[in-house]
């Protein structure tokens, strides 16, 4: 039986040549003394290196170093890159954090690299906890937000997640194209590295669509492609090519396939090896060496026992109870089997705890995250009507007359002040004083809301409002009459009985020599609102 070991072919776990590995762990200490750069970051990202403990120092590096120069995106990519490590080493809930977290500020800020950057951990976060259609979501849009100017290598890594995903989703004919895209990159930039990688896991992807006799062309080009790159297989590739070779019932060739296998070990291969144990020991079985076979599926669960790899264990016990049945021990391939049933039924039952675990991480981290959302609004809005108060204003108004500025659009600011209201505290009481506050603010806003969707209407403070009407200029005096009108027709009776309820509007616009700062703006309207006072209130001035 094959087993999905894309996992173990993955993406940046491609595999390099150990010139590759030297020259990304090879600089003693690492850059990144001063401020970390874009393209240094590109590196990190786009590192082929097996040395996670070094990548993991070199991104805690970056990410302080950018921190310290407040440059937030690159610690952020940096973040990244560093959780990715901390995925690798196992702590999956940390990880997941931090890409949502990073994930949701990209989101919020609207900062596209960093949006293509977290889309990609996603999708591999939703892989690992088993969340096809997640994981694909994540994938697509990871491709679709990289940038043009995107290092090549990045571009690779994820068509080819993308393309696992696609595979996993069972939509294999396009998953075949993702890995042409990605493959014709590679020969683009001349990377028989990544080119290798490539095709090791659409081979995979062909076997397990029981595609074996496209799964056997793609293994003739891996060995074109090594003949290229002038190294030995590794240990994955081994064990993609004798997984084929078993597949076309070439029994004895994939036995000699993974015998090279223990010549020349390499250190960060060292997960790899059980697996290739297992698919000998099938190898072996299948040619009628029972003996041979035996010995290595025993070396196999010596490495699973020895690394704790749990997932190889229980596979291994499926093998031995083929084992006894191919020597037509029956009594112990059917005592086998049932430690084999238990075994992968805990292993399921851990999986699930595991995955769990780490999706309350992700989680309690949006929950958070949606609490101090709701935090931070509350800071931004009155208490008293809802609407808008002065900090959001400063905030957000700048912004504004500088996009009005640069558009040629023009952009109206008028102050709404009530009438008399001192009158209707003291007549009636500050209580009632406070209805009428909270009935203009549901006006100006209702009014907003039906005339222009995205104009803004704030408390500054007392009886005083504010309104900004983005693309109004010239129509600015009979909109706010409008606004005015709306106002005094208001049913008040219900609220301050014989008393009436009118306001006093100053207003100024960008590009009418009105001046084009907020504060310039904002002083201008407010003579002109007092200007309306003056007239005799209940009216608009806007020149
Ligand atoms: P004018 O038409 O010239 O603007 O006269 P006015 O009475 O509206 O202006 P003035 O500035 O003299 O008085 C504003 C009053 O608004 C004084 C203050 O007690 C009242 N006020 C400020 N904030 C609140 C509030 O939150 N609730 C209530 N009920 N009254 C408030
Ligand atoms: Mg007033
Ligand atoms: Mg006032």
């Amino acid at each position: 039986m094959l087993h999905s070991r894309r996992g173990a072919a993955d993406l940046n776990d491609v595999h390099p040549s150990t010139d590759t590995v030297a020259a990304v762990t090879g600089s003693p200490g690492g850059p990144f003394f001063g401020a970390p750069t874009s393209a240094e970051l590109d590196e990190l990202e786009n590192h082929q290196g097996h040395d996670i403990d070094v990548i993991l120092a070199r991104a805690t590096r970056a990410a302080e170093a950018a921190e310290r120069i407040g440059d937030t995106v690159l610690g952020h990519r940096a973040r990244l890159v560093q959780a990715d490590m901390l995925q690798r080493e196992g702590d999956a809930g940390q990880a997941a954090r931090t890409f949502l977290a990073i994930h949701r500020w990209a989101k919020e800020h609207d900062v596209r690299p960093l949006l293509a950057r977290s889309h990609f951990h996603l999708a591999l976060t939703y892989h690992y906890l088993g969340d096809h259609s997640a994981s694909l979501e994540h994938a697509l849009s990871s491709v679709e937000m990289l940038e043009d100017a995107a290092p090549a290598g990045l571009r690779i890594i994820y068509l080819v997640r993308l393309a696992n995903s696609l595979a996993e989703s069972g939509s294999v004919e396009a998953a075949r194209e993702r890995y042409r895209q990605a493959e014709r990159l590679a020969v683009d930039i001349g990377d028989p590295t990544r080119q290798l990688m490539i095709l090791n896991n659409l081979a995979y992807t062909e076997l397990e669509a029981g595609e074996a006799d496209e799964a056997a062309a793609i293994m003739h080009r891996m060995y074109a492609v090594a003949r290229v790159l002038g190294r030995p297989f590794l240990v994955v590739e081994r064990d993609t090519i004798a997984n084929i070779q078993i597949s076309l019932g070439r029994f004895a060739e994939a036995e000699e396939t993974l015998q090279a296998v223990y010549d020349a070990p390499r250190w960060f291969e060292v997960h790899d090896f059980a697996d290739a144990a297992l698919t000998l020991a099938l190898a072996q079985r299948r040619l009628g060496a029972l003996d041979r076979a035996q010995a290595s599926l025993d070396k196999c669960r010596a490495l699973c026992d020895d690394q704790a790899l749990a997932g190889v264990r229980v596979r291994a016990m499926a093998e031995q109870a083929e084992l006894y049945a191919a020597r037509d021990d029956h009594r112990e391939a059917f005592e086998e089997y049932k430690r084999f049933h238990a075994a992968s039924e805990e292993l399921r039952s851990m999986q699930q705890e595991a995955r769990a675990r780490t999706r309350q991480a992700m989680f309690e981290t949006a929950e958070a995250r949606r609490d101090a959302e709701r935090y931070r609004e509350q800071a931004r809005r009155d208490p008293l009507t809802g609407l808008y108060n002065r900090r959001h204003v400063d905030e957000r108004l700048p912004q504004a007359i500088a996009h009005a500025l640069q558009s040629g659009e023009p952009l109206t600011v008028a102050l709404v002040d009530l009438d008399h209201f001192k009158n209707i505290n003291d007549t009636l009481s500050h209580d009632v004083g406070d209805r009428v506050l909270v009935a203009v603010a549901d006006l100006l806003a209702s009014h907003l809301d039906q005339t222009l969707g995205d104009g803004l209407a704030a408390r500054l403070g007392g009886e005083e409002f504010l309104v900004v009407l983005p693309g109004v200029g010239a129509d600015a005096a009979s909109r706010l009459d409008a606004l005015r009108r709306a106002v005094a027709a208001y049913p008040w009776a219900d609220v301050t009985g014989a008393l009436p309820v009118t306001v006093s509007i100053g207003a100024a616009t960008t590009g009418a020599a009105d001046g084009d700062t907020q504060g310039a703006l904002l002083a201008e309207a407010d003579r002109r609102m007092y200007v309306a006072k003056r007239a005799g209130r209940n009216r608009v001035v806007v020149a």
